[in-house]
Protein backbone atom coordinates (compact mmCIF):
# COMPACT_ATOMS: atom_id res chain seq x y z
CA UNK A 1 0.00 0.00 0.00
CA UNK A 2 2.49 2.30 -1.54
CA UNK A 3 4.26 4.13 1.89
CA UNK A 4 0.80 5.22 3.95
CA UNK A 5 0.99 8.89 3.36
CA UNK A 6 -1.85 10.67 4.49
CA UNK A 7 -2.33 14.03 4.26
CA UNK A 8 -5.13 15.83 5.82
CA UNK A 9 -6.30 19.26 5.21
CA UNK A 10 -6.49 21.46 8.28
CA UNK A 11 -9.81 24.03 7.60
CA UNK A 12 -12.83 22.28 8.23
CA UNK A 13 -10.80 18.80 9.31
CA UNK A 14 -8.76 19.55 12.03
CA UNK A 15 -9.74 23.07 12.93
CA UNK A 16 -13.29 24.66 12.84
CA UNK A 17 -13.30 27.70 10.53
CA UNK A 18 -17.04 27.69 9.54
CA UNK A 19 -17.85 27.86 13.58
CA UNK A 20 -15.66 30.99 14.06
CA UNK A 21 -17.99 32.93 11.46
CA UNK A 22 -21.24 30.89 13.05
CA UNK A 23 -20.10 33.09 16.37
CA UNK A 24 -19.59 35.99 15.00
CA UNK A 25 -22.82 36.24 13.48
CA UNK A 26 -21.65 36.19 10.12
CA UNK A 27 -23.58 33.63 8.53
CA UNK A 28 -25.78 30.80 9.42
CA UNK A 29 -25.22 27.46 9.28
CA UNK A 30 -28.44 26.91 7.34
CA UNK A 31 -26.93 29.57 4.81
CA UNK A 32 -23.38 28.08 4.18
CA UNK A 33 -24.68 25.66 1.70
CA UNK A 34 -21.67 26.03 -0.47
CA UNK A 35 -17.37 24.91 0.26
CA UNK A 36 -16.18 28.59 1.05
CA UNK A 37 -18.61 31.76 1.50
CA UNK A 38 -16.72 32.61 -1.60
CA UNK A 39 -19.44 31.13 -3.27
CA UNK A 40 -22.32 31.67 -1.47
CA UNK A 41 -25.30 33.88 -3.12
CA UNK A 42 -25.07 36.90 -0.52
CA UNK A 43 -24.39 39.96 -1.10
CA UNK A 44 -21.12 41.82 -1.68
CA UNK A 45 -21.40 44.10 1.93
CA UNK A 46 -21.53 40.60 3.83
CA UNK A 47 -18.48 38.68 1.53
CA UNK A 48 -16.58 42.18 2.62
CA UNK A 49 -17.83 41.75 6.00
CA UNK A 50 -16.85 38.12 6.52
CA UNK A 51 -13.60 38.62 4.18
CA UNK A 52 -12.32 41.73 6.72
CA UNK A 53 -13.09 38.82 9.46
CA UNK A 54 -11.11 36.27 8.38
CA UNK A 55 -7.99 38.30 7.27
CA UNK A 56 -7.55 39.88 10.44
CA UNK A 57 -4.32 38.58 11.97
CA UNK A 58 -4.91 36.05 14.63
CA UNK A 59 -8.08 35.18 12.94
CA UNK A 60 -6.69 30.99 13.18
CA UNK A 61 -5.49 31.86 16.64
CA UNK A 62 -9.51 31.78 17.82
CA UNK A 63 -10.62 28.31 16.49
CA UNK A 64 -11.68 25.73 17.98
CA UNK A 65 -10.49 22.25 17.11
CA UNK A 66 -13.42 20.09 15.17
CA UNK A 67 -14.33 17.61 17.78
CA UNK A 68 -12.28 14.54 17.81
CA UNK A 69 -9.91 15.84 15.04
CA UNK A 70 -6.53 15.68 17.18
CA UNK A 71 -7.18 12.40 19.12
CA UNK A 72 -8.09 11.03 15.98
CA UNK A 73 -4.90 12.36 14.50
CA UNK A 74 -2.60 10.46 17.36
CA UNK A 75 -4.56 7.42 16.49
CA UNK A 76 -3.37 7.25 12.75
CA UNK A 77 0.12 8.23 13.79
CA UNK A 78 -0.29 5.49 16.28
CA UNK A 79 -1.05 2.74 12.81
CA UNK A 80 2.63 3.71 11.39
CA UNK A 81 0.73 5.87 8.96
CA UNK A 82 2.88 8.56 8.11
CA UNK A 83 0.64 12.08 8.79
CA UNK A 84 0.69 15.28 7.00
CA UNK A 85 -0.95 18.49 7.25
CA UNK A 86 -1.66 19.70 4.09
CA UNK A 87 -3.44 23.15 3.74
CA UNK A 88 -3.60 26.22 1.32
CA UNK A 89 -3.23 29.31 3.08
CA UNK A 90 -4.43 32.83 1.49
CA UNK A 91 -1.80 35.21 0.18
CA UNK A 92 -1.28 36.69 3.21
CA UNK A 93 2.04 36.50 4.73
CA UNK A 94 -0.14 36.24 8.11
CA UNK A 95 -2.18 33.50 7.25
CA UNK A 96 0.83 31.24 6.48
CA UNK A 97 2.14 32.10 10.46
CA UNK A 98 -1.38 31.85 12.18
CA UNK A 99 -1.94 28.78 10.88
CA UNK A 100 1.45 27.37 11.48
CA UNK A 101 1.14 28.70 15.56
CA UNK A 102 -2.44 27.31 15.96
CA UNK A 103 -0.70 23.73 14.85
CA UNK A 104 2.05 24.38 17.50
CA UNK A 105 -0.51 25.04 19.87
CA UNK A 106 -3.32 22.46 19.63
CA UNK A 107 -0.80 19.83 18.35
CA UNK A 108 2.92 20.60 18.61
CA UNK A 109 3.62 16.79 17.92
CA UNK A 110 2.42 17.51 14.11
CA UNK A 111 5.38 20.67 13.77
CA UNK A 112 7.49 18.88 11.57
CA UNK A 113 4.35 17.48 9.40
CA UNK A 114 3.44 20.58 7.82
CA UNK A 115 3.17 20.77 4.23
CA UNK A 116 1.77 24.54 3.26
CA UNK A 117 0.94 25.01 -0.50
CA UNK A 118 -0.96 27.04 -3.38
CA UNK A 119 -1.35 24.14 -5.36
CA UNK A 120 -2.47 20.24 -3.18
CA UNK A 121 -2.31 18.47 -6.44
CA UNK A 122 1.45 18.45 -6.27
CA UNK A 123 2.04 16.91 -2.87
CA UNK A 124 2.11 12.90 -3.08
CA UNK A 125 -0.10 10.65 -1.15
CA UNK A 126 -1.51 7.54 -0.15
CA UNK A 127 -4.95 9.43 1.21
CA UNK A 128 -6.03 12.72 1.52
CA UNK A 129 -8.66 13.79 3.76
CA UNK A 130 -10.52 17.11 3.14
CA UNK A 131 -13.85 18.66 4.05
CA UNK A 132 -13.25 20.00 -0.48
CA UNK A 133 -14.87 17.72 -3.27
CA UNK A 134 -13.16 20.29 -5.27
CA UNK A 135 -9.80 20.00 -4.33
CA UNK A 136 -10.04 16.58 -3.66
CA UNK A 137 -11.23 15.77 -7.33
CA UNK A 138 -7.71 17.90 -8.48
CA UNK A 139 -5.88 15.66 -6.43
CA UNK A 140 -4.40 12.76 -8.78
CA UNK A 141 -2.17 10.46 -6.67
CA UNK A 142 -4.46 8.45 -4.08
CA UNK A 143 -7.69 7.32 -2.19
CA UNK A 144 -10.01 10.60 -1.50
CA UNK A 145 -11.48 10.82 1.62
CA UNK A 146 -14.09 13.67 1.77
CA UNK A 147 -14.80 15.03 5.32
CA UNK A 148 -18.76 15.72 5.02
CA UNK A 149 -18.04 18.50 7.53
CA UNK A 150 -20.51 21.06 6.85
CA UNK A 151 -23.82 19.44 7.26
CA UNK A 152 -25.38 22.21 4.68
CA UNK A 153 -23.97 20.97 1.63
CA UNK A 154 -25.82 18.16 -0.03
CA UNK A 155 -24.30 16.03 -2.50
CA UNK A 156 -26.83 14.44 -4.72
CA UNK A 157 -23.63 11.92 -6.03
CA UNK A 158 -20.25 11.40 -5.28
CA UNK A 159 -17.58 9.88 -7.76
CA UNK A 160 -16.54 6.50 -7.77
CA UNK A 161 -12.99 7.81 -6.24
CA UNK A 162 -14.38 10.01 -3.36
CA UNK A 163 -15.10 7.86 0.11
CA UNK A 164 -17.20 10.04 2.49
CA UNK A 165 -16.77 10.34 6.06
CA UNK A 166 -18.65 12.51 8.70
CA UNK A 167 -16.78 12.38 11.76
CA UNK A 168 -13.26 11.46 13.33
CA UNK A 169 -14.44 8.46 14.65
CA UNK A 170 -15.23 7.05 11.14
CA UNK A 171 -12.30 8.41 10.04
CA UNK A 172 -10.54 5.93 12.52
CA UNK A 173 -12.79 3.22 11.89
CA UNK A 174 -11.47 3.35 8.14
CA UNK A 175 -7.96 2.99 9.09
CA UNK A 176 -8.03 0.61 11.58
CA UNK A 177 -10.35 -1.43 9.10
CA UNK A 178 -7.40 -2.05 7.28
CA UNK A 179 -9.09 -0.21 4.12
CA UNK A 180 -6.30 -0.35 0.91
CA UNK A 181 -6.28 1.70 -2.52
MG1 LIG B 1 -10.80 22.63 4.10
Amino acid sequence: MKENIVLVDLDGVICDYNKELFKNNLLSPEEFYAETWKELNISAKRKKEIRNFVLQKGFWSKLDPIPGAIKGIKELKKMALQVYICSKPSVYSWCWSDKYEWIMKHMPFMKENVIFTRNKSLVYGSYFIDDSLKELSKWPHGRKILFHSNKAIQYSSLPNDVFRVTSWDEIVSFFQGGETI
